[in-house]
C-alpha cells in the first residue's frame, strides 16, 4: 500500500477530546475518527489492526475446537423477557437501544447475545450426543453506555468476539472453561499484550464462575487487587480480604452521648477520641425495580467503605425473585424521591444521625420517609464515606442523572436492612440515636432490636459481605501478604453461565438416562476494538505508537527520503516490490513531504520495521530502524531478503516476541 493512497491525516497536536495517550495517539496517526459520542470510523489502518486481532482470535478459538458463526444483530424483545432481562436492558440505566418496527413490534440493538444463541440451543440442540459444542462470532455490539469515553475503549458500537458453549454436565462446562481461559491467554499473548487474570463479578450476564483478564495500564478503568505471592487477583468489585481487627469498645452502660453537628466519623473520633472501628454507620438508599422503590438500610463499621457491587447482587438476590432486575440504586434522598414522583416525606433525622434501629413506619406516608438532608451534595466525593451513623454514602459511581419521573411508583413500606459481617460482629458501638445532635455509646445488636416494635427480629439486618477490600488489606489466602492495586483495563471475560438462561429459555437436551434437563452453558468476550486500543496503551512511547509487529498495520514502512531522486525513488520500488513478492505487508511512504516529515510520521503510526532510502541509495545501502528499540543499521538492500524477511516471520505469530 501507497501511503498516498491511504487517505492519511496526521494531527501534530492532541485532540482536546482525547484524554487517554491511546485515544490521542490512535485519533494524531489517523487510525480513528470520532463520528458522535461513543461512535468511531476504524479507517483502513485500525481496520487492518482489527482483522489481525480477529484472525489470531480465530485461529486459536478455531483449534480449540470452537465453531465461528454470526447472529443477528436485532432481536427480538419477547426473547429477553422470557430471560427475564428486557426490562433491566432497557430501562433506567439499561443499555440496551430499543426501538419499534412499523408493526408496533418492539426490538432491541444486541448489547450481548445469549437470550439468541440459547433460543437457537433450545431449537437444535435435541440430544447429549451432540454436545458439547462452542460457537462464537465477531461483531459489531452496540451499548448505550452511561459515559463513553476514552475512545475505543468504552464505545457505544463497538466490535466484540463472543462465544457461547453448552454441555451436558458442570464437568463438561468446567473443562471448556479451563481451555477457554488457556486459549485467552495465547490470543492475548500473541497480540503482544500483557494481561492478567482476575477474579471477577458476574454482573448482569448472571452465573457462578466469572473471570476477566486485565490489561494492567494506568488509564484502566478497573482497579485490580492482587497479593504479592501472585496467587490471588481479583477485580475490586469482587475482592475478598481480611478486615482490620476493630478496636474494643470501653465496656460501660449503654447510654446517649450530646454530639452537637458531630455528623461525620472524623468529627465523632476527633471530639471523643473513637477509633473508626467502634462505629456503625448507616447508609439510606433505594433500590428501584419496575414499579417498587424498595427503601435499604445499610450497615457498615465506620472504617469500612461500602462495595456497591457486593451491594447491587445483594440486593437483587433478597428481591429480584418477587420484583425483577435492579434498574438502579440511588442515595434515599429527597432529590431521588422527587425524581422519582414519590411524595416527600418531613421527619427528617439530620445527616449523620441515623442508627440500624430506625424503624420502618418512618416509611409510612402519613409520617413521610425519612429524608435526611445534607449529603446529596456530596455525590461526587467518591468513596469518601465519612458520616457516622449517617445516611447518604456518596456512591462510588455518582450518576449523571437520575431517571425520569416514574408514574405509579410505589414505596415498599419496610427497610430491606443489610449489615456487612464486620459491623454485625461488633458487641459494643457507637451509632447515630435516630435523633439531631445525639449518638448511642456501646450500643448492641441485641439491645438495638430488642427495643423494636414488631418484636426483637424486626430490626436484625441480613448480615453479608458489603465491604470493599482496600489495597494494604490481609489477604485471606494468607494473612502475611497484602493486597497491592493496580489498574487494568478489561479486554476479555469469561463466565460459567450455569443452566441460568437454558431453564429460563426452555433449552433442554434429552441425558444419557433418556429423560430431559436443562444445557449447561459457559460464555466468553473479548473486546476486540477495546484491545486494540490497550496495545497502544501498553506499547508507545514519547513519538508514537509501538505495534506489537503480529497486530501491526503493516509490517514494514519503506521510506524514500527524498521521493524527487531517481535512484532513491527507484531503490524503493524495487524493495516494495520485493518485500511485498516476499509476502511481507509493506507501506511504501512515496509522498513528495521532506524527510523529517516522513520520519515522523512513521513513528507516529509505529510501524515495527523502517528502511530508509537515503543518498546511499547510490551504493545500494539503506537503513533499517527498528521502531521498538530505535536500533538503527546500515544494510546491502540486497540483503534484505535473506535477513529482514526471516525475521519478521518470525514474528508474526506474537510468540517469538
Ligand atoms: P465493562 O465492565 O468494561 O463495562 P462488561 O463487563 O460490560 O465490560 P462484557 O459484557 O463482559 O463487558 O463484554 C465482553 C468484553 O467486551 C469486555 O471484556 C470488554 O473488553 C468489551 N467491552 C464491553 N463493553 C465495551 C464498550 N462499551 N466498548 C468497548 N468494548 C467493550
Ligand atoms: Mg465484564
Amino acid at each position: 500500500m501507497r501511503v498516498s493512497r491511504l487517505m492519511l491525516v496526521t494531527l501534530r497536536d492532541d485532540p482536546a477530546e482525547a484524554e487517554i495517550v491511546s485515544h490521542r495517539l490512535l485519533l494524531r496517526a489517523g487510525y480513528i475518527r470520532r463520528i458522535s459520542s461513543g461512535i468511531y470510523a476504524y479507517l483502513p489502518l485500525l481496520w487492518r489492526v482489527l482483522q489481525k486481532i480477529s484472525a489470531i482470535v480465530r485461529q486459536e478459538l478455531n483449534a480449540s475446537g470452537a465453531l465461528e458463526t454470526l447472529l443477528p444483530q436485532l432481536q427480538p424483545a419477547e426473547l429477553w423477557q422470557s430471560s427475564g432481562r428486557w426490562a433491566g436492558y432497557t430501562a433506567g440505566e439499561g443499555i440496551m437501544f430499543h426501538l419499534v418496527d412499523r408493526q408496533g413490534r418492539e426490538l432491541g440493538l444486541g448489547p450481548t447475545h445469549e437470550e439468541v444463541i440459547t433460543s437457537l440451543a433450545a431449537d437444535l440442540l435435541r440430544s447429549y450426543r451432540q454436545l458439547p459444542v462452542n460457537l462464537y462470532q465477531i461483531q459489531t455490539k452496540f451499548r448505550d453506555e452511561i459515559r463513553p469515553r476514552f475512545g475505543l475503549m468504552r464505545g457505544r458500537e463497538f466490535i466484540m468476539k463472543d462465544g457461547y458453549s453448552f454441555h451436558a454436565n458442570e464437568e463438561c462446562l468446567r473443562a471448556t472453561y479451563a481451555s477457554m481461559d488457556q486459549v485467552y491467554r495465547r490470543i492475548f499473548a500473541r497480540c503482544g499484550l500483557r494481561a492478567v487474570a482476575v477474579e471477577a463479578d458476574s454482573g448482569a450476564i448472571g452465573g457462578s464462575a466469572s473471570q476477566e483478564f486485565m490489561v494492567t495500564a494506568a488509564a484502566g478503568e478497573d482497579l485490580i487487587l492482587t497479593s504479592g505471592d501472585g496467587s490471588y487477583a481479583a477485580n475490586q468489585e469482587r475482592a475478598v480480604s481480611l478486615p482490620a481487627a476493630a478496636v474494643p469498645l470501653a465496656a460501660s452502660p449503654p447510654s446517649e452521648l450530646a454530639t452537637p453537628g458531630q455528623s461525620s466519623i472524623d468529627d465523632l473520633c476527633a471530639a471523643h477520641g473513637f477509633d473508626p472501628s467502634q462505629l456503625v454507620k448507616v447508609l439510606l438508599m433505594a433500590a428501584r425495580f419496575g414499579r417498587q422503590v424498595q427503601p435499604l438500610l445499610v450497615c457498615l463499621r465506620g472504617d469500612q467503605q461500602l462495595n456497591e457491587v457486593k451491594l447491587t447482587n445483594a440486593v437483587s438476590a433478597a428481591c429480584a425473585p418477587r420484583y425483577g432486575p435492579v434498574l438502579e440504586i440511588q442515595p434515599l434522598t429527597a432529590a431521588t424521591l422527587k425524581a422519582w414522583g414519590l411524595p416527600q416525606g418531613l421527619g427528617a433525622i439530620p445527616f449523620g444521625f441515623v442508627g440500624p434501629h430506625l424503624a420502618d413506619h418512618l416509611l409510612l406516608a402519613d409520617q413521610g420517609p425519612v429524608v435526611v438532608d445534607g449529603f446529596a451534595g456530596q455525590a461526587g466525593a467518591t468513596g469518601a464515606v465519612a458520616d457516622a451513623g449517617g445516611a447518604g454514602a456518596p456512591l462510588a459511581n455518582p450518576q449523571p442523572a437520575l431517571a425520569k419521573p416514574q408514574p405509579d411508583l410505589q414505596l415498599l413500606p419496610s427497610f430491606l436492612r443489610l449489615a456487612d459481617s464486620t459491623a454485625a460482629e461488633l458487641e459494643r458501638f457507637v451509632c447515630g440515636a435516630n435523633r439531631a445532635d445525639t449518638h448511642l455509646m456501646g450500643a448492641s445488636w441485641q439491645q438495638l432490636c430488642a427495643s423494636a416494635e414488631g418484636g426483637p427480629g424486626a430490626l436484625m439486618p441480613q448480615v453479608l459481605d458489603l465491604r470493599a477490600a482496600q489495597p494494604g488489606d490481609r489477604c485471606v489466602h494468607d494473612p502475611s501478604q497484602q493486597l497491592q492495586a493496580a489498574r487494568g483495563i478489561e479486554v476479555g471475560h469469561i463466565f460459567q453461565l450455569g443452566r441460568k438462561y437454558s431453564q429460563a429459555l426452555n433449552a433442554n437436551f434429552t441425558n444419557e438416562a433418556g429423560s430431559d434437563e436443562p444445557l449447561w452453558m459457559g460464555c466468553y468476550g473479548i473486546g476486540v476494538s477495546r484491545l486494540a486500543q490497550a496495545a497502544v496503551e501498553q506499547h508507545h512511547d514519547a513519538q508514537g505508537i509501538i505495534w506489537p509487529l503480529s497486530i501491526a498495520p503493516f509490517e514494514l514502512i519503506v521510506v524514500p527520503a527524498n521521493i524527487a531522486d531517481a535512484v532513491q525513488a527507484e531503490l524503493a520500488e524495487r524493495l516494495y516490490a520485493e518485500l511485498q513478492a516476499a509476502g511481507i505487508e509493506v507501506l511504501l511512504d512515496d509522498r513528495g513531504e521532506r524527510a523529517g516529515v516522513k520520519f515522523k510520521d512513521a513513528d507516529l503510526l509505529g510501524i515495527p520495521w523502517r528502511l530508509v532510502v537515503g543518498r546511499a541509495a547510490a551504493e545500494g545501502i539503506v537503513e533499517l530502524v527498528e521502531r521498538a528499540t530505535g536500533h538503527t543499521s546500515q544494510l546491502p538492500a540486497a540483503e534484505i531478503s535473506a535477513t529482514l524477511v526471516p525475521r519478521i516471520q518470525q514474528q508474526r505469530s506474537g510468540l517469538a516476541q
